[in-house]
């Protein structure tokens, strides 16, 4: 599904850029600081971005960068006409303010759809740019045939990055969504009752075999480094008896991920130069 994504994307890139005098979608990643998991993340996005088509513009940082450089940086991509995305990719080192870089983000350049404008948008229903994750999600669910209209959907994990987002998709899709934390009570009881389970939580193997309804559509968003390789969220082995369709890690969300971003990357290009009048809906 990924793949097919990518291509729909490199193929609108050649249109753009015959459109546009050559000119392609750039996308800006910014990275501070060593932590190995993002600089496999941001070197995957940046790859994948180059293999579409589309400039890349990478800034890497040193973990001690101060927040007074990193938001002039933002200002410097924010104005330049050939930057269409910017990705800041999280955690930042704990001197710089989070709120504060993503705030600073050009709302027609936030291709994560991390600032409070995006999100607003989101959770009205109306047009605006999605965060990559939950978006890859309901990708993925669309593509399987999942009927999500009138569905119990149960996502465990509430963060502004899958859970929050994920919760305002599939109700603007018309399911009966329960957002569950880890001040739950009974949090297997809730998801047994879940026809679309999602989750993004971040500890290995939390969901069991026996936490998930018969025929349920199982999503795995955590990603989790373990001593046995990468593991998600959901016990695979247990759960994929008794599932109706689920997604692996890695392999799953994972490549969905990046493939939304770039066409996120793709939308704000397009969005920005006038070539679509505003953004689609959220869950068209
Ligand atoms: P996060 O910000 O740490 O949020 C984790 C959420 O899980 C929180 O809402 C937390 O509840 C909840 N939680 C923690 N322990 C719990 C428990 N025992 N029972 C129920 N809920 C519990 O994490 P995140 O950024 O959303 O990421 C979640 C996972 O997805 C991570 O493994 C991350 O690596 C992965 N991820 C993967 C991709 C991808 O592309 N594949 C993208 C993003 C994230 P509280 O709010 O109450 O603390």
């Amino acid at each position: 599904m990924a793949a097919e994504v990518r291509e729909r994307v490199a193929s609108e890139v050649r249109d753009f850029a015959a459109a546009h005098d050559g000119r392609v979608p750039g996308l800006a990643t910014v990275l501070v600081g060593e932590d190995p998991a993002s600089h496999v993340y941001v070197a995957n996005k940046r790859k994948q971005s180059e293999e579409v088509g589309m400039r890349s513009i990478h800034h890497g940082l040193d973990a001690s960068t101060p927040e007074g450089e990193l938001l002039p940086l933002i200002g410097e991509l924010n104005a330049d006409d050939e930057v269409d995305g910017i990705l800041v990719q999280l955690p930042l080192p704990d001197q710089i303010d989070q709120d504060a870089v993503i705030a600073a983000i050009d709302p027609g350049k936030d291709v994560d759809g991390l600032t409070a404008g995006s999100a607003g948008l989101l959770a009205q229903g109306r047009p605006g740019l999605v965060p990559c994750t939950p978006q890859g999600v309901m990708e993925l669910l669309r593509h399987a045939g999942v009927e999500v209209q009138g569905a119990d959907a149960v996502i465990v994990g509430r963060s502004i990055l899958v859970g929050r987002p994920l919760a305002s998709l599939l109700l603007n899709a018309s399911a009966t969504v329960t957002v569950c934390h880890s001040r739950t009570r009974d949090l297997g009881v809730v998801c047994r009752r879940a026809d679309v389970l999602v989750a993004a939580v971040g500890s290995p193997r939390l969901v069991q075999g026996d936490w998930i309804k018969p025929g349920a559509a199982v999503i795995d968003v955590g990603v989790n480094r373990t001593e046995q390789g990468l593991v998600g969220d959901v016990d695979f082995e247990a759960a994929k008896e008794v599932a109706g369709a689920i997604t692996p890690v890695p392999g799953g969300v994972g490549p969905m991920t990046i493939a939304m971003l770039l066409q996120n990357t793709m939308r704000a290009a397009k969005t920005r130069l006038g070539q679509t009048a505003s953004l689609p809906l959220s869950y068209d």
